[in-house]
């Protein structure tokens, strides 16, 4: 199946999105109102029934291409008894929670990726205003930033009902089907993004840490210390240490050059930081600035696309800054970068 089976609004076209690899693992491509299309889910089969790994985004669509690929492998509702999430995200975690009240099935996920789950969709906005508060400092426009507060909370509704959630850490191992898989840290896209590896097969669900053709995002995120470009990097030095013949990415299909994809992704980021080092040689500027000059046209008018865009931008920032490579200095309640 290819983006072919969705039309330009990301709506299923073909009800069999779905492909079948090795072990009887299903990947169903789980339809997305945005530029990325699909997330992938994955059911994996064992003795008891299945595993369902990253439901995907809570929106009628979704539910629609659940119901068809369900139907199309003949799977009940109640024959899945565990669902895992890779990570916090609203495209894998937003419909945990309906397939827990079809199912009963415990949703195992890390605490540290609960814990920001909890700090988007609780009861309080703080999220949302600290976010506006950063893009503000980092010289995003006001007319620019009104439209951030209203596109969070629209995604609200796309996570409920949300689910209860089990915790499961780093160094476990998780049955599924006939195999022990490892859960592996992987930060840097989602702080507390787990990854899963079947050893004996060579195989991984790598969420959305390593994907082919699309680079993942790295975003700052208000309140989280550090530098979230560092730990993606060596989180990518670390996966490859694990020898992967496939992996199960959470968009694009599942690949099998998982070691090149992760060089290259490393030589990205390198290329990216040298670029922006070499733009603030030339003209300091702002993040918001920065953000506009190294996307343009791409990211106008759709606050997606913006958020995401800004985030990154930032991420590479801050991790110049880490290096000692760039400067900041505050300039009328503005953060200026400087090399
Ligand atoms: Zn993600």
């Amino acid at each position: 199946m290819s983006a072919d089976d969705y039309d330009r609004e990301g709506v299923l076209l073909n009800q069999a999105a779905t492909a079948v690899w090795p072990e009887g693992i299903i990947q169903v491509k789980v339809p997305l109102p945005f530029s990325l299309k699909w997330v992938n889910s994955y059911l994996v089969p064992g003795q008891q029934g299945y595993t369902l790994i990253d439901p995907g985004l809570h929106t009628p669509d979704a539910v629609l291409a659940w119901n068809a690929a369900l139907k199309a492998h003949e799977i009940a509702y109640e024959q899945i008894h565990t669902i895992m999430l890779t990570h916090q995200h609203p495209d894998h975690y937003g419909l945990a929670g309906w397939f827990q009240q079809r199912t009963a099935a415990p949703v195992l996920m890390s605490e540290q990726s609960h814990a920001y789950a909890v700090r988007l969709w609780g009861n309080d906005d703080s999220f949302s205003l600290e976010l506006t508060d950063l893009y503000a400092r980092h010289g995003m426009p006001a007319e620019v930033l009104n439209a951030i507060a209203p596109h969070l909370a629209a995604f609200r509704e796309r996570v409920s009902p949300q689910p209860e959630i089990t915790y499961i850490s780093a160094g476990d191992m998780l049955q599924m089907g006939n195999r022990s898989w490892l859960a592996i840290d992987a930060p840097g896209h989602a702080r507390g993004q787990l990854c899963l590896y079947d050893s004996a097969e060579r195989r991984m669900f790598c969420g959305d840490q390593v994907l082919p053709d699309i680079t993942p995002n790295v975003s700052v995120v208000p309140r989280e210390d550090g530098d979230p470009l560092q730990q993606f990097l060596d989180s990518l030095v670390h996966l490859r240490s694990y020898e992967v013949e496939l992996a199960f990415p959470g968009h694009r299909d599942p690949f099998t050059r998982f070691d090149d994809r992760a060089a290259e992704l490393l030589l990205h980021h390198e290329r990216r930081l040298a670029q922006i080092a070499s733009l603030l040689e030339a003209e300091p500027c702002s993040g918001y600035d920065l953000c506009q000059r190294l996307f343009g046209a791409r990211i106008s008018g759709n606050t997606h696309n913006l958020r995401f865009a800004m985030s990154e931008t930032l991420a590479h920032l801050f991790h110049l800054e880490n290096r000692g490579q760039i400067h900041s200095r505050t300039r009328n309640g503005m953060i200026i970068f400087t090399s």
